[in-house]
């Protein structure tokens, strides 16, 4: 097995649900969202070290929240970036020593379970990047003109892309900087990968891997564990 670093994105200052709190701090049954992602991580055997990065002005609360989780793995909180990429760079930046493996996940997603990290990072030590994903269930199509559809796309093909990805480090970090040297933005960050023509190994996810993002996911996730609302 591979020595892994986690990078986890919980970045996102915006789309507060209501509240002042950004969503990755809510609640879901006893714990913050955060909190749970970081333990799903913290029970895996190949994970070194977790690097967590937070909006900024709130390393210091993060700190206390988590330690009250009581991880045992090495624990890194670092202020990440405006944009996700940048949040990711700089967790990256912060990762310590030469671990064969990164894995990247977002701080929302916290139902991810030890069938799909373990997944990730077998195929990632065999094929240099693996990111999960699950087949979609809809038909996509492609807008052409304004509000008029343009084609179907073969749905048999599609997937949807979920975290966590996994990348050698050596490789995620050159794909970082190329594309911040081109000031390129991807939507995620086998994106990055993937231009400078690696290939990216396909992992069958779980639907109920998702990301809480709406007011509407918060309520499913607590009705989920039973949390009550
Ligand atoms: O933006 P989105 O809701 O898709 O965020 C996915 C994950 O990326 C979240 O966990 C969020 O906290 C994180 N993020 C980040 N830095 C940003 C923006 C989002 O780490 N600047």
């Amino acid at each position: 097995m591979p020595d892994v670093a986690v990078i986890i994105a919980a970045g996102g200052a915006g789309k507060r649900m209501g509240g002042k709190i950004p969503k990755q701090f809510l609640r879901v049954g006893t714990r913050p969202i955060i909190a749970r992602t970081v333990l799903a991580f913290d029970g895996i055997a190949a994970v070194r070290q977790i690097v967590v990065v937070v909006p900024k002005g709130y390393a210091a609360q993060t700190r206390r929240l988590l330690k009250r989780a009581g991880p045992r793995k090495p624990l890194l909180v670092v202020e990440g970036g405006r944009e996700r990429q940048d949040s990711v760079r700089t967790g990256l930046d912060h990762v310590s020593g030469d671990p064969g493996i990164v894995l990247i996940h977002d701080a929302v997603r916290p139902f991810v379970t030890r069938r799909v990290i373990h997944d990730v990072i077998r195929e990632t030590a065999r094929f240099g990047a693996a990111v999960v994903g699950v087949k979609v269930k809809d038909t996509i199509k492609k807008e052409g003109k304004t509000g008029f559809y343009e084609s179907t796309l073969p749905r048999h093909l599609l997937w949807a892309v979920q975290t966590p990805q996994g990348f050698k480090t050596h490789l995620i970090r050159k794909a970082h900087d190329q594309a911040l040297r081109d000031r390129f933005t991807g939507t995620d960050d086998a994106m990055l990968v993937e231009r400078l023509g690696f290939r990216v190994r396909i992992v069958e996810g779980e639907y109920g891997n998702a990301k809480i993002t709406t007011r509407d996911d918060l309520l499913s996730a607590r009705r989920w564990v039973g949390g009550g609302e």
